[in-house]
């Protein structure tokens, strides 16, 4: 792996101190209510496993899963919903689990979606956020780190869908893209 980084952002003990934070958060804000947190899959299935560690409540978790991406490094702002949720929403408190967000058009959507269901709330918690790029006006309640406008990969973000194993989140050396 050492010949693909350019550089390490977060650390496995720099991640895992910020998610025992925001389940510390999370767990207070949440005391009482019915939780059910969303994964959106594949970028924040690690980062979901690790938080809900951390969340002392009976959540329950549900999966869905969006197109934004495809291969390439930039956003195609098209949206598609690939799966959908399993469980009912209607008056849960929704607790969508984001690994990044970038411009915002993702997540702008699918909240619109989850709202249509009559939920009792929708709130995001995304491990990255790169504010330089975004394109709709999304709160985000929990965030775990800024980042540059620079493509990161690792702890379940991919290039290629390659990398999600990575424990950690870096930069991928140049050359890789040119393969
Ligand atoms: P948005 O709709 O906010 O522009 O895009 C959010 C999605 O784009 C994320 O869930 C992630 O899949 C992908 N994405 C955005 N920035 C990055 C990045 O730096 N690295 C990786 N691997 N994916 C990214």
């Amino acid at each position: 792996m050492d010949n693909c980084v350019k550089k390490v952002l977060f650390d496995e003990e720099t991640l895992q101190l910020k998610i025992k934070e925001l389940g510390a958060k999370i767990t207070k804000d949440y005391e009482g209510k019915d939780l059910l947190v969303v994964c959106i899959l594949k970028g924040a299935v690690m980062f979901v496993t690790d938080l809900v560690k951390r969340i002392d409540l009976p959540l329950q978790m549900d999966f869905m899963a969006v197109s934004s991406y495809g291969n390439a490094t930039e956003s195609s702002g098209i949206v598609r919903i690939l799966k959908d949720l399993n469980e009912e929403i209607c008056g849960k408190d929704i607790l969508i689990v984001e690994d990044i967000i970038d411009t915002g058009l993702t997540l702008s959507y699918l909240i619109d979606i989850l709202k249509s269901r009559n939920p009792n709330s929708v709130e995001i918690c995304a491990l990255l956020d790169k504010p330089d790029n975004r394109k709709s006006d999304l709160k985000i309640r929990y965030t775990g780190f800024q980042v540059a406008d620079e493509f990161v990969v690792g702890y379940g973000l991919d290039f290629a869908e390659k990398y999600r194993n990575v424990p950690y989140i870096f930069v991928l050396k140049e050359e890789v893209y040119m393969k």
